[in-house]
């Protein structure tokens, strides 16, 4: 099949990447509290795109199809589908992308996927499937008018045995056809800058998206970096620590610890920010809006002016 080149490409050439994203919820009450985030966000922010996460197996795989395309179809924004290689023969995953391309979702983020029942245990591919994200970025690249991201890991992969491969393996991904990354959530500027430089020293230059998620509830988010593999600094620790039971002071440091972590990246030339809202928008909006970035005025073409 003929790859043709997207015609909008992402990121948006010229304008810094703002982006947040969701997961599909399980329940009606979780449906009212994503759609209320979404509502807000649309309100607040245009942001650069949305994304949905793709869970591990059935009905939260067709959830994740059935939102991602309620946001193409009944909002302004541009929803971004993670799909991961997780028990999906190469048939089905074609089968996947045509869906989306039927329903005008054309940017979708190519992962390979943990075990669904252990993340940390043995990753055994679907015997007609694929061993790693980089053969998934092709696989959308053949399949027709796609944008593709991928993942970067500021604190290297749990799975990578050394720096070496991790970027090798990276820079596969930027050679097999991704446009973007966005990277795993961190809370120390220096690992994304060190990646950062490691893949450009290794020839790559795509956009390295760093993902943020503000430690505004303690136990999740240690939960989350310990799956991770990112380090939780002791300093945040303590302060949340201090701040005990008190839900409204913990917000106000992870918000904080967030919008200090976020200058410093953009002042490093980051292309933008990716905020994983578990959604819920406070957080992220009050991020954007601690940072003074506003909702930007639509681009136009200048205005003809004729004299004479
Ligand atoms: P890969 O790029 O395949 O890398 C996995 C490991 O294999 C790495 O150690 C890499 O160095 C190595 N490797 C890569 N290529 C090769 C090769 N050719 N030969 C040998 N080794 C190789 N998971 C979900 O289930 N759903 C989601 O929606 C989801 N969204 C995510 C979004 C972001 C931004 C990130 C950062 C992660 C997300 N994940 C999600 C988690 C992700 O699927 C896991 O972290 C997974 O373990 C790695 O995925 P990957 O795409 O980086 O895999």
């Amino acid at each position: 099949m003929t790859y043709l080149r997207p015609s909008r490409p992402l990121p948006e050439p010229g304008r810094p990447s703002f982006s947040f994203e969701f997961y599909p919820p399980r329940s009606t009450q979780g449906d009212a509290l994503l759609w209320r985030s979404i509502r807000r966000i649309e309100a607040a922010y245009d942001p650069s795109f949305v994304s949905v996460t793709y869970g591990a197996g059935g009905s939260s795989r067709e959830r994740t199809v059935g939102l991602t395309e309620r946001i193409a179809a009944e909002t302004t924004l541009r929803p971004v589908a993670h799909l991961t290689a997780v028990g999906h023969s190469v048939t089905e995953l074609r089968q996947v992308i045509g869906s989306y391309a039927e329903a005008g979702v054309h940017d979708l983020l190519a992962l390979r996927g943990d075990p669904p029942d252990d993340p940390r245990g043995t990753w055994v591919p679907h015997p007609q499937g694929f061993r790693h994200a980089g053969e998934l970025v092709s696989l959308i690249r053949e399949s027709g008018n796609f944008t593709v991201g991928v993942a970067a890991f500021p604190e290297r992969h749990r799975r990578s045995p050394d720096w070496e491969s991790e970027i090798r393996h990276f820079v596969a991904k930027c050679r097999a056809g991704a446009d973007y990354a966005i990277t795993q959530m961190f809370f120390r500027a220096d690992d994304y800058l060190r990646l950062r430089d490691r893949v450009a020293a290794a020839g790559c230059d795509i956009p390295i998206i760093p993902a943020l998620m503000p430690a505004t509830d303690v136990r999740q988010i240690q939960r989350f970096a310990a799956l991770s593999n990112a380090v939780f600094p002791q300093g945040l620790a303590d302060a949340l620590a201090r701040a005990g039971d008190d839900a409204e002071a913990a917000y106000a440091i992870g918000v904080e610890h967030a919008t200090v972590l976020a200058e410093r990246l953009l002042g490093e030339g980051a292309p933008g920010l990716h905020h994983i809202t578990l959604n819920r928008s406070s957080a992220a909006l009050d991020i954007q809006e601690n940072l003074g970035i506003h909702r930007s005025t639509p681009t136009r073409p200048p205005a003809l002016t004729l004299t004479g």
